[in-house]
């Protein structure tokens, strides 16, 4: 549930019918018809359906770190937010741990410090957001030291009894105090209602669905962080579980549903995220997935400025990774950098929605002004350096 739209505002502005605390038991396909519990009177009935769109969203991903569960905090709801701000409220400051450096991990390593804590970030990767480029690991990480964030790359948590993390990482076990833990590593897809109804899921439990979000059962489509989705440049199944993404396939399930003929182009993994007063945003498929597709590709690293070098600033890098094939059709991005970093990256998702090659853009006209850009807009002059170096790479 949103928390700054409530559901009657929602029902009114849309004309909608909709059932709080009203749990779906399950689904009869074959009868067309769901079973469900009213969770204000327990009361349970069943209704029919014509068309039926499954959004149940996803859950928090927990590995398994030995110990008393109940010591792990994770954020997916209202009352997780809760539990976190009463625990953070009265925490002696000290040490806190955070497994995941990604988009929440990240995040919440932010949140955390600004209680005054000691924060610890462990990732069993050695990049950020589930797969930065070594440049950009390398810049993001020099940024997050200079903030009172500890970096454990590379890291596996193996327990935590309530006040120590013992973990795996480069040299061996070792273990931290901690009197906080809170656990970011990832979402899982929350399919039980599917796949009890025996509706094909994927091998990570998502729903599987056509390119019209459609499931394998008749008339029930499937959308959001519950579902599979097809990734643009690859064509490849992926699971890409963004507010985006729900929002994107959830209007084209709504149209397929209701017979509204229509294309969905397929998702792109445009996210972005701010890291104390920088900004980080990616576009494209991951370099693992094109190489699975065998798809070949090249990278170019530029770093730039946000703004003209005669405007103050306190800070105005932005570091930019183009991704493109080696005929220079453009995949992809990653940038990190000042604030007004993170959006440059809808250039480039646009640019591979309209399959631009890096020429195709050297010469397009970019807005100006020396508070927002350079006269050469940053993205503009990364993809000029690309270009230049695709052309000497022959
Ligand atoms: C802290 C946090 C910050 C985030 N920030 C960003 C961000 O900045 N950018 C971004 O792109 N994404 C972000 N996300 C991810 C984004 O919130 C999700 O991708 C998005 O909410 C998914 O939407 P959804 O409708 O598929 O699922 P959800 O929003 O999870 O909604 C699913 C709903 O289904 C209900 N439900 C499940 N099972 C049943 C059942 N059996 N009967 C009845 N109801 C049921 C659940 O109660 C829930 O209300 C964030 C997520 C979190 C947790």
């Amino acid at each position: 549930m949103l928390y700054s739209y409530t559901p009657d505002a929602f029902a009114a502005a849309r004309g909608l019918d909709i059932k709080t605390s009203c749990e779906v038991l399950s689904i009869d396909p074959y009868k067309k018809q769901i079973m469900l519990k009213d969770g204000k009177n327990g009361v349970a009935a069943s209704a029919a359906y014509r068309k039926l769109i499954i959004a149940t969203g996803g859950r928090a991903r927990v590995p398994a770190v030995s110990g008393d569960p109940s010591g792990l905090l994770t954020l997916r709801t209202l009352a997780d937010a809760d539990k976190i701000k009463h625990r953070l409220m009265n925490m002696p400051s000290g040490k806190a741990a955070v497994i995941g450096a990604s988009f929440l991990g990240l995040a919440m390593a932010e949140v955390i410090s600004h209680y005054g804590m000691q924060v610890t970030v462990f990732d069993e990767g050695g990049s950020f957001f589930g797969g930065t480029s070594d440049k950009i690991s390398c810049e993001i990480k020099e940024y997050i030291n200079i903030h009172n964030v500890k970096l454990e790359m590379n890291s596996s948590a193996l327990a935590y009894d309530g006040s120590s993390l013992f973990y795996r990482g480069g040299g061996g076990e070792s273990s931290l105090d901690c009197g906080l833990l809170f656990i970011a590593a990832g979402t899982e897809p929350e399919s039980s209602l599917a796949a009890s109804a025996g509706i094909e899921t994927a091998e990570n439990k998502a729903i599987d669905v056509s390119l019209k979000m459609e499931t394998s059962a008749s008339s029930v489509y499937a959308c959001g962080d519950c579902a599979m989705m097809r990734d643009f440049v690859t064509g490849l199944r992926v699971y890409l579980p963004t507010a985006g993404n729900a929002n994107r396939t959830g209007r084209f399930a709504a149209d397929a549903a209701a017979g509204v003929k229509t294309r969905f182009p397929g998702v792109m993994n445009a996210s972005a995220a701010r890291i104390f007063d920088r900004e980080y945003a990616r576009t494209g498929p991951s370099p693992e997935m094109l190489d699975k597709k065998g798809m070949p590709y090249l990278q170019s690293f530029t770093k730039g400025a946000v703004k003209a070098s005669y405007m103050p600033a306190e800070d105005r890098d932005i570091f930019i990774n183009i991704i493109y094939s080696p005929e220079g059709l453009i995949y992809g991005a990653e940038i990190f950098g000042a604030p007004g970093s993170a959006k440059r990256i809808d250039l480039i998702t646009e640019a591979v929605y309209a399959r631009n090659t890096l020429n195709d853009m050297l010469y397009m006209d970019f807005a100006y002004n020396p508070n927002l850009s350079p006269s050469w807009e940053p993205v503009q002059q990364a993809l000029h350096i690309a270009e230049a170096r695709r052309k000497s790479s022959f």
